[in-house]
């Protein structure tokens, strides 16, 4: 049996999030279209001749015990499955934390994908997309990962061909979105039908390979709460236009703000501007990446 697994949790952005209505039981019904992009956290995991389960991160303001979604994902599978001997988890983040790029959900899944390896548990993608719900609904969507419409409360998940690759610069302000607070300011049923998103339409672009088609229909209601209350969201998109970015938009629930580039170089310039130049007073957390496109 391997001991020592080394596993990459990838971040993802929504290119649109819609939102139908507000069910009886308090969920919204959404429609979105997921993109993994290329930043992702670093897990080890060893095991260990000592029962329990321990984590290590880099961030101390992260909870390392029965809160950390790690645990939770590892509890799970060694419950299920009597696992008796321990686990050691190494947690490097470089996903923004509450940042609407699922990170912490992107750590359960590859937990769950890495333990089903390790122990040789022989539990399908869809079995494990079945437990990964327990801990969160965007974790199936992190266990099968690239572009993909989820649809329901988020748990209805249709694989669409990948979307075609460019520079995606990711830009987070210094503030904390809290996704309650989005959800509850958010009146849907004020939204005329053209501040809805055309998801549709986005889906043929995808199918067509057709970015320029995408970037025209990136969409996100959540972003006419938060934007109202946060300035710099739009600040930084207005900053990423001027810079090139053929398309801007909030991912999630904010405050993440992503610019996607045709061009390398104005990608290149403008993430040294967000990151240590001029700009710098408008993110907190800067990254250059791409997209992220399994093998299916
Ligand atoms: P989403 O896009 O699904 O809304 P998010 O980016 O807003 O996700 P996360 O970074 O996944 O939010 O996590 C938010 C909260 O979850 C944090 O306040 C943090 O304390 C807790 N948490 C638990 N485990 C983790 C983890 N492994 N990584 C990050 N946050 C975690």
């Amino acid at each position: 049996m391997t001991t020592h697994f080394k596993l990459r949790a990838y971040g993802k952005i929504n290119l649109g999030l819609d939102v139908l209505r507000k069910r009886e039981d308090g969920y919204h019904e959404v429609r979105m279209i997921m993109q993994t992009v290329g930043l992702f956290d670093q897990i080890d995991l060893f095991i260990s001749r000592e029962p329990g389960i321990r984590i290590e991160t880099n961030l101390p303001y992260l909870p390392v015990n029965e809160n950390n979604l790690v645990y939770k994902a590892s509890r799970l599978l060694m419950e299920e499955f009597q696992i008796k001997s321990g686990i050691n988890i190494r947690l490097r983040k470089l996903i923004p934390v509450a940042a609407g790029m699922a990170g912490g959900s992107s750590d359960a899944a590859a937990v769950l994908v890495g333990l089903n390896k390790m122990f040789h548990l022989g539990l399908t993608e869809r079995e494990l997309m079945e437990r990964g719900v327990k801990l969160g609904a965007d974790v199936p969507y992190c266990i099968m990962r690239g572009t993909v419409l989820s649809e329901g409360i988020g748990e209805k998940l249709t694989p669409l061909p990948p979307m075609p690759q460019c520079q995606v610069l990711l830009a987070k302000p210094a503030i904390s979105v809290s996704t309650k607070f989005v959800y509850e300011n958010l009146h849907i049923d004020q939204f005329a039908p053209e501040e809805h998103p055309d998801i549709d339409g986005m889906i043929r672009a995808i199918q067509h390979n057709d970015l320029y088609g995408v970037t025209d229909r990136l969409g996100n209601v959540l972003e006419k709460v938060t934007v109202k209350k946060y300035p710099v969201i739009e600040e930084i998109k207005d900053y990423m236009k001027k810079s090139g970015a053929v398309g801007t938009l909030m991912s999630g629930s904010g405050p993440t703000v992503f610019g996607l580039f045709v061009s390398p170089k104005a990608a290149a310039e403008a993430y040294e501007e967000l990151r240590y130049g001029s700009r710098r007073d408008l993110a907190r957390q800067t990254y250059l990446t791409n997209m992220y496109n399994p093998k299916r």
